[in-house]
């Protein structure tokens, strides 16, 4: 018998008489015996990698002895353990550099979170009615594999649909390998996806990803609303390489200049902050560029086939003059001539694109031009430009682009696998993915939180939470090394659940066939293990002497890294011209304001609103807590009869939502801002029924050249609808009577 598996059964009065201090003197808990050694107050730090963005930033956890009530053979009981107490940045990591954001911080609540599904369930009630029991892992098991096996024997494709959060590492190897033996590519629902930005940088440089920035290097970065220090890209990197290009040069500061239409984090720490109608970046940045040329500060060959590539660049861009860019946006024509000559002066100089920019329709052909642009300053690939990570030296597969009209092709589905994902919450209702999933015979989900999408799950096979499981990723961006990041689980599991791909790998073996084939792991830390063999024999031989050795110094460090390495050179993908195209908007004359969705500095996508930390943080700019807000231009308000708190309507040709005004003049007149995370309708105690979703009103319009959703190119209607509240720190805060039931 091992040592977990001893239950010392003392139903002890001790436990009874701790269990009472704390208010809980109605059961009774058995104490297990300690799995681990553990010295009493001392911490240790172990490394792990934070998963609430795609940035990837490596990081450390103090882990301390304490007591935790857990589930071990399917009894609750209590358990001397170590337990997370803090997460930091870890200062060998690449990426996080010894910094985390406020999310990675927050990390801690996921595993502590009281509305963690702490054991497998099965639906009872009505699909979505929210009526579940309790079943064992077994039976959870059984119900998977006899859902699967025939799908497995008909080999018949679009029988299976594997739904996934974008995946990491090698769980993208088991996640891919497992969907393709039923002849399935997973579906990767991301909101922020970047795919206007990749494929642009595909088309301008051969390299479908997101760049590297060497901003501590840099003298001037023009940004087309990146809120590259909040939410885009790499913003711990990111955030770090700014500091040093502010402060870190004695007596050197680099400018910086922001395009955009509402300010963000990342604008207000501009120098100089430009309004820029939505949609107009990627004109603004060819008028940048047509000045560069024209005034033969740079020769439009210099700038390569990222140049090249736009229609009428060899003949110095004559479209884009700007006296034609202020009449046709209202920006004015001197100060693009003075930017312009200020980025070539002040070498080295990059411009960057991301979101909102990117999602409108015109968002490809806007990240082209800023390429070019880039490539025009020649700050691509050289110290203080952009340049790209080396492709990552763990082979893994590639996962299908997402689809966004997948729901066309779901009539056949006969089971969806969901894992982390929550596209109810993060597609625009048009696009039908709830009434597709209402359809579908059985859904199975793998998530640790009944969420708008899992909530329909028949079945719910709950994962360990990220710092209860092995953990690996290969950031895609953030730094010119080669980064592998791994960590093994920083605690033992608190409840009842399983970790995903182990869960995976072990049904791939009961199911058979190709399958079992496909996944011939026993664990996940073995195809870990696996995978560091190969990259040990590919990059890893000069730092340790045998594999073994490389694995565990993997595992003790965080992961493995390159020596700096010399940033990957540009090469383009050739072929015709491309011709920037003005950008489209869903809605009429009737819908006079753009609205424009933003990335929340606490939610991220939404999938942050259920941790009580990120709700109680104020916005960095707003200040608002606990809510949501709709942002106005002051002007804008005064004639709409709206004051600083009221209740508004905002209205698209596809929907309509109330929230609380933020009057304000850091948005421009027409453009009507509001952040995405609150307005869950199901989403734990914390965010249920919390403000609302501007997703929902969204028009089903694609970024024209991807499959991606164009977020920022719906028009709405604003109307006030009376008075209302919204809470700010230290503004409007009251103390709750003592009735009011804690949530
Ligand atoms: S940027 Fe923040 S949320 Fe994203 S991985 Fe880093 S610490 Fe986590």
């Amino acid at each position: 018998m091992q040592r977990r598996d001893f239950i010392k059964i003392t139903a002890a009065t001790g436990a009874v008489a701790a269990l009472e201090g704390c208010g809980n003197p109605d059961h009774q808990l058995i104490r297990f015996i300690p799995e681990e050694e553990l010295l009493p107050g001392i911490a240790a730090w172990k490394p792990s990698i934070c998963t609430l963005c795609p940035a990837g930033c490596g990081t450390l956890v103090r882990v301390m002895q304490g007591e935790a009530e857990v589930v071990r053979n399917g009894q609750l009981g209590l358990l001397k353990m170590g337990l997370a107490k803090k997460i930091e940045g870890n200062p060998a990591h690449p990426i996080s550099q010894g910094k985390l954001c406020p999310r990675g911080h927050a990390a801690l609540q996921v595993t502590y979170h009281p509305d963690r599904i702490r054991t497998p369930l099965q639906r009872t009630g009505q699909r979505g009615a929210g009526q579940w029991k309790e079943i064992t892992w077994d039976e959870a098991i059984k119900q998977l594999v006899g859902q699967l096996s025939p799908l497995l024997a008909a080999k018949q494709p679009g029988q299976l649909a594997v739904i996934t959060s974008p995946l990491k590492g090698q769980r993208r190897t088991v996640v891919s390998n497992f969907a393709a033996a039923f002849k399935a590519s997973p579906i990767e629902f991301e909101f922020f996806d970047n795919a206007a930005v990749k494929a642009a940088n595909q088309q301008s440089f051969g390299v479908a990803a997101l760049p590297t920035l060497d901003l501590a290097h840099s003298n001037y970065v023009i940004s087309f609303g990146a809120d590259f220090l909040g939410t885009w890209n790499a913003p711990v990197a990111q955030s770090i390489g700014y500091g040093e290009m502010r402060k870190g040069r004695p007596g050197q500061r680099g400018k910086f200049v922001q395009f955009e239409s509402r300010v963000s984090q990342t604008g207000a720490n501009a120098d100089e902050w430009i309004a820029c109608p939505p949609g107009a970046e990627g004109a603004v940045a060819l008028s940048l560029a047509h000045v560069i040329l024209s005034e033969k500060l740079r020769t439009a060959a210099s700038a390569g086939a990222a140049g090249a590539v736009i229609e009428g660049w060899a003949t110095g861009l004559p479209d884009f003059s700007p006296e034609k860019i202020e009449k046709q946006f209202g920006v004015h024509g001197e100060l693009i001539r003075r930017l312009a000559r200020e980025a070539a002066a002040n070498s080295p100089a990059v411009a960057l694109i991301g979101e909102p920019s990117t999602a409108q329709s015109n968002g490809f052909l806007s990240a082209v031009a800023v390429n070019a642009l880039n490539a025009l300053l020649g700050s691509v690939g050289k110290p203080g430009g952009i340049s790209f990570a080396p492709s990552s030296a763990v082979k893994l597969v590639p996962v299908k682009a997402p689809a966004a009209d997948w729901v066309k092709s779901s009539a056949g589905l006969k089971v969806v696998l969901l894992f982390g994902a929550n596209p109810r919450f993060l597609t625009p209702a048009e696009w039908g993915i709830g009434d597709a999933l209402v359809n579908t015979p059985f859904i199975a989900s793998f998530s640790s939180f009944i969420d708008e999408t899992s909530s329909l799950a028949d079945l719910i096979l709950p994962d360990h939470s990220p710092l209860e499981s092995w953990l690996d990723d290969s950031p895609e961006s953030g730094s010119t090394r080669t980064v592998v990041s791994v960590a093994p689980p920083v605690m033992a599991p608190l409840h009842n659940t399983r970790s995903m791909p182990d869960l995976l790998l072990d049904v791939a073996q009961r199911l058979g066939g190709e399958v079992a084939k496909a996944l011939r792991w026993k664990t996940y830390d073995e195809a870990l293990k696996a995978s560091f063999g190969e990259l040990y024999k590919k990059q890893g031989s000069k730092s340790a002497k045998d594999a073994d050795e490389f694995w565990s110094k993997a595992q003790e460090r965080g992961g493995w890294w390159s020596a700096e390495e010399k940033a990957v050179p540009a090469a383009a993908k050739g072929g015709g011209t491309l011709k920037y195209a003005e950008p489209k908007f869903d809605g009429s004359a009737d819908f006079p304001f753009h609205f424009l969705p933003f990335p929340s500095q606490m939610f991220y996508d939404g999938s942050l609103a259920h941790l009580p930390w990120m709700q109680e943080a104020p916005d960095p700019l707003s200040s608002v807590m606990w809510g949501t807000w709709v942002e106005i231009n002051n002007r804008t308000a005064e004639k709409l009869g709206v004051k600083m708190g009221d209740t508004v309507e905002v209205a698209s040709q596809h929907g309509s939502l109330r929230a609380p005004a933020l009057v304000t003049p850091a948005i421009a007149p027409d453009v009507i801002a509001m952040p995405i995370g609150q307005g869950h309708t199901n989403y734990t105690r914390y965010a249920t029924g919390r403000g609302a979703n501007p997703i929902s009103i969204l028009a089903p319009m694609k970024v024209e050249g991807t499959e991606s959703l164009a977020w920022a190119a719906t028009r709405v209607k604003v109307s006030r609808v009376g008075e209302g509240k919204i809470v700010m720190f230290g503004a409007s805060m009251e103390e709750l009577p003592s009735t009011t039931k804690h949530r």
